[in-house]
């Protein structure tokens, strides 16, 4: 039909893996999961910024997503639920408990189902495909790896843990270097090499490329499958005009010695994507994209409301 990409099954929507940080990337997925037929989606989560607080296993990443998908994620604050509640948190406080980091009781219940589900011996793929299904959702949700990866940021104040910088220290501190604790004992899952074998169309979210994309594609057999596969491959670019939309993706492009515009981040895709999406506001970027070996692309590319994000995803869709 058209040219356009054909399914297995016949039909014109390719399917489709998307990899995603929270923010940028869960916008993303909702405007995909929106064009594309039930169950054409598959999301490869950051973990990285997992970590464990009061004994619960929070993944934020993962959290984002699935609760973005489901429609119930809070409408602009980028992370938690919509219509939360803070009982909990305000009992922690009473009790000097650590509350750096916002833990609503709806959210709650979710790390309280994770760790128990975790402790009983499912894997994390496993427990967020239960999530999943009990929130609705068609879309698969797979963590990046079942392994637990710990994103760390070399600073001058040393090295520090995702959350550390990113929450705790309100990402004041400049980032010299990432690393991925754990990574080399990680393994890309059956469920992620059968979605990317899948696969006809292949996104890179507009997520933070160092602390978001970076892991994911750093998990063993991970980049190597997306190597292989011969889907479409696009990335999106998270810098409009020179600067990110949310968090430290253009702070970072400049601490570690890149040219803080979306070229810098086409450099850091060249070799692993086809096409790469410059917001219509970096057009004049469209040439030298072109020159790293990338087909340009340029788009609308701020997701600012439901109907911002389907028309992203539509337009990546169609080639
Ligand atoms: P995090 O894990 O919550 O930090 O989120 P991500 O890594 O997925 O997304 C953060 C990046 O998304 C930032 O660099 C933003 O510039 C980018 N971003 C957020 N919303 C949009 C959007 O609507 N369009 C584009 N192009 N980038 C976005
Ligand atoms: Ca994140």
């Amino acid at each position: 039909m058209n040219g356009l990409p054909r399914s297995g099954d016949g039909s014109p929507e390719p399917s489709c893996v998307l990899l995603s940080g929270g923010v940028g990337g869960a916008r993303m997925a909702a405007g995909l999961q929106e064009a594309l037929p039930p169950g054409r989606l598959s999301v490869l989560g950051n973990t990285g910024d997992d970590f464990e607080l009061l004994g619960l296993r929070v993944c934020p990443d993962l959290d984002t997503l699935l609760y973005t998908l489901a429609g119930r994620a809070h409408p602009d604050q980028g992370w938690g639920l919509q219509n939360e509640t803070w009982q909990c948190m305000h009992a922690l406080e009473e009790l000097g408990a650590p509350c750096w980091f916002q833990l609503g009781d709806r959210d709650l219940a979710t790390h309280l189902v994770r760790t128990e589900a975790l402790k009983q011996g499912r894997s994390l793929t496993g427990v967020t495909a239960d999530l999943a299904r009990a929130l609705g959702l068609k879309t698969r949700v797979l963590p990046m790896c079942d392994e637990a990866v710990g994103t760390r940021l070399r600073t001058r104040e040393g090295l520090l843990d995702f959350q550390d910088y990113f929450v705790r220290r309100g990402q004041r501190d400049r980032v010299l270097e990432v690393e991925f604790a754990g990574i080399r004992q990680a393994r890309a899952t059956r469920e992620v090499l059968e979605a990317l074998a899948q696969a006809e169309l292949v996104v890179l979210a507009p997520s933070n490329p160092f602390v978001s994309i970076a892991p994911i594609l750093a998990v063993p057999g991970l980049g190597q499958a997306l190597a292989q596969s011969a889907a479409r491959k696009i990335a999106v670019s998270p810098i409009v005009g020179g600067r990110a939309l949310k968090g430290p993706a253009a702070a970072m492009l400049e601490s570690m010695g890149h040219e803080v515009s979306a070229l810098g981040v086409a450099r850091l895709y060249s070799g692993v994507v086809d096409e790469f999406v410059l917001d219509l506001e970096d057009e004049h970027l469209a040439p030298a994209v072109a020159s790293l070996g990338m087909m340009p692309r340029v788009l609308p590319t701020v997701m600012s409301g439901p109907r911002e994000r389907l028309a992203l995803a539509r337009a990546l869709i169609r080639p």
